[in-house]
């Protein structure tokens, strides 16, 4: 689909919330991604809008600008306690939200509305984040061939990729129940694992414990059960945009793989930041889809289109960065990881929708799919430690004059995302952190 670009994207556009007008801000007024919070545990979670550092409170003002107008179909979406019908409202409707938001928010635009809306603020740091609506159905897909060829390799060192890799995009289908938001410690996860070598398995906490930096694409509008996605239409299906961590216990992972794929080495949790990007506010950052190499194959007809050539790509940097006890007790900033970009992905995501419904399975409104792990071409762009650290054989050097093969109890792993280009602003994805705490004890009662 070919973007749109409008007044809504302006460069010079500046808002009257004046920390969103800082060049390095996440959340300027060209952002406006939409999220659920909680400001009090007793009070109902309520929809928002990032503006700088600080949340414009949607359920609060739509209630109060906007739900004298029953037709109104945006006033009625912010009304839910999540953002279940706000994923359902369609292009249109979405665009029109934004333009109303922008406006609202702009830095000339002054009266009695823009009191409404100043008394609607709260700041950032004053509030929870919440999962924005329960997600029913999580895909994952692999879609960066530098990621598949490196996995591949450690792995199958004679045949790194499988054949089918660059004639589809390959998937699993994880679980939605362990997706869990920004900050929310997780436990170490137990499971049945085989020493190399061994005669047999054993059971305990995973030894291997790793992150994976993904991208997280939330479905607005669902296809019927039955009916195929077109490629040219695949976008329309597209509400918007965050970062994921795929949490892999890596020694799980090879004992179990074989022959169904991943299950328990990566269902015990999932991690998403909590503000969604549009894919309107992205518009600006859409690029050609990834180069491929003379002796590829091409796509076959249906996961090809001359739109998805030219502006299938997205221009999003991605980042994970590593905070371990011993650098928190030392007040040290956390020291990065992994500098990568989606442009990297071999796989559309409209090429991964299409592909997802191809065999006539639907996508509901909601769901979560994830690009799998974004590795570059180059030593500093590895998405995952076991990419980085080559299955642990080479550990990575941190400040403290710690090593890591792999995550340890205490860790903390930060992804950040965000997309820049000239003349126009800066757009990021806030933070998606997750600590390790130790192995939980089975349940007695
Ligand atoms: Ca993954």
């Amino acid at each position: 689909m070919k973007p749109i670009l409008d007044e809504t994207h302006d460069l010079e556009r500046e808002s009257w919330v004046e920390s969103a007008n800082d060049p390095d801000a996440d959340f300027p007024i060209q952002n406006l991604p939409l999220g659920l919070f909680s400001a009090d545990e007793d009070e109902m979670p309520a929809i928002g809008v990032a503006i700088g550092n600080q949340i414009l409170n949607l359920s609060e003002l739509s209630e109060l600008l906007w739900s004298e107008n029953p037709d109104d179909p945006i006033a009625d979406a912010l009304s839910w306690e999540s953002l279940e019908m706000v994923l359902l409202l369609d292009a249109e409707q979405r665009t029109d939200l934004r333009h109303r938001l922008n406006e609202l928010l702009r830095v000339d635009f002054t009266g009695r509305v823009r009191d409404v809306a100043e008394g609607c603020l709260i700041p950032m740091e004053d509030v929870t984040m919440l999962t924005p609506h329960p997600i029913e159905n999580y895909t994952d897909f692999y879609a960066s061939l530098h990621h598949a060829t490196n996995v591949g390799k450690l792995f199958r060192p004679d045949q790194p990729l499988l054949p089918n890799y660059k004639w589809m995009p390959i998937g699993y289908h994880g679980r939605a129940s362990s997706i869990v938001i920004r900050g929310t410690n997780l436990w170490r996860p137990c499971g049945q694992t085989r020493a190399e070598g061994a005669s047999a398995p054993t059971f305990g906490p995973t030894k291997v414990l790793d992150y994976e930096l993904e991208l997280g694409c939330f479905i607005g509008d669902p296809n019927p059960w039955g009916e195929r996605i077109n490629i040219e239409d695949a976008e329309k299906h597209i509400f918007g945009f965050c970062l994921l961590n795929d949490w892999s216990a890596r020694d799980i992972q090879r004992w179990e793989y074989q022959p169904l794929g991943p299950f328990l080495a990566k269902s015990f949790a999932t991690t998403i930041s909590p503000w969604i990007v549009t894919l309107e506010a992205l518009a600006p950052f859409r690029t050609a889809a990834f180069q491929r190499a003379a002796d590829d194959p091409q796509p076959l007809p249906y996961l090809d289109a001359p739109n998805d050539r030219a502006f299938g790509g997205f221009n999003f940097t991605v980042e994970a960065s590593l905070l371990t006890s011993q650098m928190r007790a030392q007040h040290l900033p956390p020291h990065r990881l992994c500098l990568s970009n989606a442009q990297e992905l071999y796989w559309t995501f409209a090429q991964m929708l299409t592909h997802h419904t191809s065999n006539g399975c639907n996508l509901r409104s909601g769901d979560l799919i994830g690009s799998g792990t974004v590795s570059g071409a180059t030593p500093d762009a590895l998405g995952c430690l076991l990419e980085l650290t080559q299955r642990g054989a080479h550990p990575i050097k941190l400040p403290t004059g710690e090593e890591r093969r792999f995550l340890e109890d205490g860790d903390e792993i930060i992804l950040r995302g965000w997309c820049e280009r000239e003349g126009f602003r800066r757009i990021g994805f806030g933070e998606c952190r997750g600590t390790i705490l130790p192995a939980a004890q089975p349940s007695s009662s």
